[in-house]
Order: structure tokens, then C-alpha cells, then sequence
């Protein structure tokens, strides 16, 4: 079947709207979508798609999984909503299922990925002058080169894509960025007024770029030897998507100081982000210090809970990296001219298109045309990380297309 665009009129009609009545910070393909069910989505014209993007891992349990969806209907029928100033009944233990699948002390909870960003910042900022006795105001944090960790002006401040910053400076000091990847530069650039060093284990906005084997272990155990945080931001990569429960275990790393959370953890419903650590580093915050009106509500606690479980009990992560193997086999096997480089791990893959093969969008355009959905990222990569409940069948139906589009 061939989806034929030209977006059909009620979907050209609400497409319109959305351009007359919104701001303009989004290039979203010509696709309207109205329901969705697992790794399908559907437009308003009644025509199907496979979910590659997955709100960018936001949805690796599917659209509108049932137990999810269960927990949050028998949530709302209760309370949803307290305000930190009291106690709600499902955050405590929401934060002992959070604490016990990381295998860490405590979690402080949060709603979207850069407000966990911004309170990874702050609490490793405190810690280095609390407890590594930095001197006040001194406290520098190591980031890499085509980093993505969020929208907020001091998380934009740090950005290497001008685009990201243009405009809206100025921007807050106490950033040092390196390349990504490259161990001898991290080294270089630690100094004794380092708190952390913030990264993602798999740039995935970047372009799904893997580093070479044994950075993330090597920038770990320089970070222990200089007493500095290894703050691992796993938004996009945890929970599943890279094969591993966390990504940091590809380098056999399986107590980062900091993981930094969200996307998944909100089970495609809701917005729900934490920073899990241990109690000597989330112990710097006290009564007042930092907070959020949604933060560790009832309903995104239940939401979250039931997120978890369904990762452990479909045994999702397992599912990714087999899965997740199988696809990248199939790219693989696809003779195109077209075709740089096929990289990633689990179901978090890049296929890298050749400069002269022009850029990954039009590509884009015709998968969807094909009932698939992806979205380039950076320029040259098309990113594909479905739901991680998918199955073979559904991979090779996609691996046809793919092959069609890419001959
Ligand atoms: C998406 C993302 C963020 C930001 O999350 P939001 O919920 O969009 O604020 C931060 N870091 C990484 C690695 C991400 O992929």
C-alpha cells in the first residue's frame, strides 16, 4: 500500500491551524497523527504508520500500552495531584522501584528531561563546593562537543549547535566543552575546580554517535581518580533502548555517580524525569533548595511505576538488544549507494547518507510515503528507534522499504 502525499484535507486543514495559531519552533513532516496502538500510528485521512522515532525513545513500552494506561485511569480516580508541601501515597513507593531498577540510593523526581538536566547541574555544582571544597562560584563542569541535554537557556549556554544558542544569550559560565569521544582531550581539560562531567553515553540528537570503545569507562575511572561526578544523562538511551538496561553498561559501567532520567520513564503518557544518585550527592540538597510544583505527583509516580514494571516484565531490554541486532543486520545487508555508515546499539540506529546523496530528509519523506515514520536528525542521519515491543516480522516490513527507498 502506498500513502500518497499531499496530506489529505482534514489533515491540511489542522496542519493550517497549527501554522496560523502556533509558534513556528518545529519542521514536523506533513503527517496528522489521531490515534495510535503499539508501534502503530494512525492519520486522520484513517492511513497506518510504523513508529520509528518513538518521541525520541519517549515510548519505548508502545503507544498507549494497557497496564500503563490502567495505572493511570485507577490513579485519576483517586488523586492526581497534591503539591509537595504534603506527602502523596505513591511516590514513596514510585521512588523505591526507581532506586531498586538503577541500583542506586535515592531519586529525586522531576517532569521533563531538562529539568533533570538543570537539577543534575545544581546538585553537583553544590556538591563540589560542600563536599569537594571547591571554592564558591568556581565549580566547572566538562561537556562534550554536539551534546544535546535540553532547551533551557543555561543548558543551550553549553550547546556546540549554533542554532541552539543563536539569539539567546547571555548564557551561564561554568561549562568546558571538549570533543566527544576523544579520552586524551577529557583528561587535558580537568582542572581542580572540576565538579562533573555531563554527557550522553550515545549522542542520539547528535546523530547517534557511538564513541570508540572504552571512553566511557575511561572517563569514568579519571573522574574517580580526580574526585569529579560522571553525571550520565541516559534520557534517550535508558530504560532499554540501547539494548542494555542502561547504555553505561556497554562499557561495563554499572554505578555511574548520576543517571539522569526521563522520557521513557514516563511510559509515553506523561512527562516524568528523575536524577537517581547516591545519598552523599542528592544529600547536598536541603528543604527549600530546589523543587517543582509536579514533581513526584500521584499521578505521574503511578504512571512511572507502571513504566518500570512493564520494562522488566516483557523483558524489554533483552527484546531491544535482540531485536535491535536483527535490524541493524538487515541495513546492513541493504546494498546502497547511499549509505555512509550504519551505527548504534539496540534499537537506537543511524543510518549515515552519503553528502552527495543529499540530505536525510527526503528520505524521511519517502518512508512516510511508505507508512513509515522517522526523522532525520542532524542533516545526514535518519534515525530509526521504534517501540521496543517490536518483532521481526514488523523489522522486515520496514527493511523492505527501507531497501526501496534507499535503492
Ligand atoms: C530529550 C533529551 C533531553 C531533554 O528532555 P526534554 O524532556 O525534552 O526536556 C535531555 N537529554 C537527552 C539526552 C535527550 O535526548
Amino acid at each position: 500500500m502506498m500513502n500518497t502525499h499531499a496530506a489529505g484535507t482534514r489533515s491540511r486543514q489542522l496542519i493550517d491551524l497549527a501554522d496560523t495559531y502556533g509558534a513556528h519552533n518545529y519542521h514536523p513532516l506533513d503527517v496528522v497523527i489521531e490515534k495510535a496502538e503499539g508501534i502503530w500510528v494512525w492519520d486522520c485521512e484513517g492511513r497506518k504508520y510504523l513508529d520509528c522515532l518513538s518521541a525520541y525513545s519517549a515510548l519505548n513500552q508502545g503507544h498507549r500500552h494497557p497496564k500503563i494506561i490502567q495505572a493511570m485511569v485507577e490513579q485519576a480516580g483517586k488523586v492526581t495531584l497534591t503539591s509537595r508541601a504534603f506527602h502523596n501515597e505513591v511516590m514513596g513507593p514510585f521512588l523505591q522501584d526507581l532506586t531498586a531498577f538503577c541500583g542506586k540510593d535515592v531519586a529525586l523526581p522531576m517532569n521533563t528531561g531538562a529539568e533533570a538536566v538543570e537539577t543534575a547541574i545544581k546538585a553537583c555544582r553544590k556538591w563540589g563546593y560542600q563536599v569537594k571544597g571547591i571554592p564558591e562560584g568556581k565549580a566547572e563542569i566538562i561537556v562534550c562537543a554536539s551534546n544535546f541535554h535540553g532547551r533551557t537557556t543555561t543548558i543551550v549556554g553549553f550547546s556546540s549547535e549554533a542554532q541552539y544558542r543563536e539569539g539567546f544569550g547571555p548564557f551561564t559560565p561554568g561549562f568546558v566543552m571538549v570533543p566527544y569521544g576523544d579520552l586524551a582531550a577529557f583528561e587535558r581539560a580537568i582542572t581542580p575546580h572540576t565538579a562533573g562531567f555531563l554527557f550522553e553515553p550515545i549522542q542520539g540528537e547528535g546523530g547517534v554517535l557511538v564513541p570508540p570503545e572504552g571512553y566511557l569507562r575511561g572517563t569514568y575511572d579519571l573522574c574517580h581518580q580526580h574526585r569529579i561526578l560522571w553525571m550520565d544523562d541516559e534520557i534517550q538511551t535508558g530504560f532499554g533502548r540501547t539494548g542494555r538496561k542502561f547504555c553505561c553498561e556497554w562499557d561495563g559501567i554499572k554505578d555511574p555517580d548520576m543517571l539522569i532520567l526521563g522520557k521513557a520513564l514516563g511510559g509515553g503518557i506523561y512527562p516524568v524525569s528523575a536524577v537517581v544518585a547516591s545519598k552523599e550527592v542528592l544529600g547536598v540538597f536541603k528543604p527549600g533548595d530546589h523543587g517543582s510544583t509536579f514533581g513526584g505527583n500521584p499521578l505521574a509516580c503511578a504512571i512511572a511505576r507502571a513504566a518500570i514494571r512493564v520494562i522488566e516484565d516483557e523483558g524489554l531490554v533483552a527484546r531491544s538488544a535482540a531485536m535491535g541486532a536483527y535490524f541493524m543486520d538487515g541495513l546492513r545487508r541493504i546494498n546502497s549507494p547511499h549509505v555512509q555508515e550504519i551505527r548504534g546499539r539496540g534499537l537506537l540506529i543511524g543510518v549515515d547518507i552519503k553528502k552527495q546523496s543529499g540530505p536525510a530528509r527526503p528520505y524521511c519523506e519517502k518512508l512516510r510515503d511508505l507508512g513509515i515514520l522517522c526523522k532525520e536528525t542532524h542533516e545526514q542521519v535518519i534515525r530509526f528507534a521504534p517501540p521496543l515491543i517490536i518483532g521481526t516480522e514488523e523489522i522486515d516490513w520496514i527493511l523492505e522499504r527501507v531497501a526501496q527507498v534507499l535503492a
